[in-house]
């Protein structure tokens, strides 16, 4: 899935990188016991490491390091036994050590991959270079006061990862489906919940465009911390589009960081400066250097949960799905637990198409997860089920269906309620038949003439007569009998 962008002289190609950033999935904070719940009253959870208070020490919250190598597990990466926390150094108000205590030269994990299912069937992967820890910094407030501003720091010194891919990816459609896809593995370990409304996953989106068919990576831009995977695919357009002109105007393209305004899907630059710095990165003489065992590691590696590739590929394996169809189940775990619910009684390829074409659209419209779905699998089964011994045709189904969600009411409450039942029984079609036929006869002089659509309007006229009740597959094979 190649995008590119069409100049005026040549096709340009999009490049993308992301570094995201992920708080881990913790009850306390990275170097103090602090708790790192979000939502707390501002300073109302802040140890005095977290405020940097003078001869206090960092401690390290083992269970971090246990979900930063489980992510790195589950994103098939190298993880380093050696790994050393450093300081990285530069003034901010919200940062009252001075410094953020991150990893550089060492990272604890290296080298992986994210593979994504693109809509038209293929796959494409996707590298990660790398994934550090490091502390999260508290929050300047300025809107709590007319003339001045105020500091929460809650946040500081919350664990955070940071994963950075490689410049892999070719499409804002391929960076939304990467962090979707990254999203949708941390979930499944567990290890940070990818809530990007509440900050707990943001993107700073490096883009850079390239003659279509060049190798050599031209000036990248740098949009920092965009938090929501729609923002930054817009920020990759508008970001794709900018260069792409000033290129062809002869203009060129400065490294710099930008900001994503996303009242008007626009970048804009920040200060240029902020791109010269020197964060003068030194080990912290606080924090020894961090050695794992390898039987650490085994033992989180055997404690891993299938994960949406695996899982993926036992759905196209055991219910013949298609890729795509899989890969939409497997995105959310309780979405293919509730698939799993029905398809072991039903025909999995009609069950992933009514949660994926009728359920999804309901959830959508009213705002909810499958797990606050007012049709529950069980219900839905049901329903299915009735499609399946052609109770209801499928039509009707979807009729049932709708009245499921209003009423709250059984498919079969509603199927005998409304008296839906689908006419199997071929005698009764048979007399239906025969009145049809014997009410047009012109009609059916032209079928026998060799006219064969009119076949078609017959079984119009008696799915007519049984008010779309009557089984179509048996009118249809009945009418033709009759007509032969
Ligand atoms: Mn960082």
């Amino acid at each position: 899935m190649a995008y590119t962008i069409q100049g005026k002289t040549q096709e340009w190609e999009v490049v993308v990188g992301l570094e995201v950033h992920a708080q881990v999935t913790s009850k306390a904070k990275l170097f103090s016991g602090a708790s790192a719940a979000y939502g707390g009253a501002p300073n109302s959870q802040v140890s005095l490491v977290d405020a940097a208070m003078p001869g206090v020490l960092p401690v390290i919250n083992s269970y971090c390091i246990e979900q930063a190598v489980r992510t790195g597990l589950g994103l098939r990466a190298k993880i380093n036994e050696d790994s050393v926390f450093e300081r990285k150094n530069y003034f901010y108000p919200d940062l009252p050590q001075g410094y953020q205590i991150s990893q550089y030269q060492k990272p604890i994990v290296g080298e992986g991959v994210v593979m994504l299912d693109m809509e038209d069937g293929t796959r494409r992967e996707i590298g990660i270079e790398r994934l550090h820890m490091e502390q999260d910094a508290g929050k300047s407030m300025h809107d709590q006061a007319p003339s001045s501003s105020y500091i929460d720091l809650n946040r500081s010194g919350i664990c955070l990862m940071e994963i950075v891919s490689k410049p892999d990816m070719r499409s804002s459609g391929e960076a939304g489906a990467f962090l979707r896809k990254l999203r949708s593995i941390m979930r499944y370990l567990g290890t940070c919940d990818g809530n990007m409304e509440e900050g707990s996953m943001r993107a700073d989106v490096n883009v850079s465009v390239r003659p279509l068919g060049s190798s050599r990576y031209l000036t990248r831009t740098e949009t920092k911390n965009v938090n929501s995977v729609r923002f930054v695919m817009q920020a990759i357009e508008f970001e794709s589009n900018r260069q792409t002109v000033a290129y062809e105007n002869g203009d060129s393209v400065i490294q710099e960081t930008r900001l994503f305004d996303s009242q008007c899907s626009e970048t804009r630059a920040m200060r240029a400066k902020e791109f010269a710095h020197d964060y003068r990165y030194f080990p912290d003489p606080d924090l020894l250097p961090l050695k794992l065992s390898s039987s650490f590691i085994q033992k989180i590696q055997d404690g891993l949960p299938e994960l949406p590739d695996e899982k993926r590929d036992r759905f196209m394996e055991d219910y013949e799905l298609k890729a795509y169809d899989a890969g939409i189940l497997v995105a959310d775990q309780e979405v293919a637990n509730y698939f799993e619910d029905i398809a072991i009684d039903h025909d999995p390829k009609l069950s992933a198409n009514w949660i994926i074409t009728n359920l999804f659209s309901v959830l959508k419209k009213l705002g909810c997860n499958i797990v606050e779905s007012p049709i529950s699998a069980s219900d839905l089964g049901e329903l299915i089920g009735l499609v399946e011994d052609n109770t209801i045709s499928g039509r009707t189904a979807k009729e049932v269906f709708d009245t499921m969600i209003d009423t709250g009411k059984s498919a079969s409450d509603i199927v005998d309620e409304k008296g839906l039942k689908q006419i199997s029984d071929i005698s009764q079609i048979d007399t239906i038949i025969k009145q049809v036929l014997t009410d047009n006869p012109k009609q059916l002089a032209q079928v026998k003439a060799g006219n064969a659509k009119v076949i078609g309007w017959f079984v119009g006229q008696v799915m007519k007569a049984t008010k779309g009740k009557a089984n179509p597959e048996i009118v249809n094979k009945l009418l033709r009998e009759k007509i032969k």
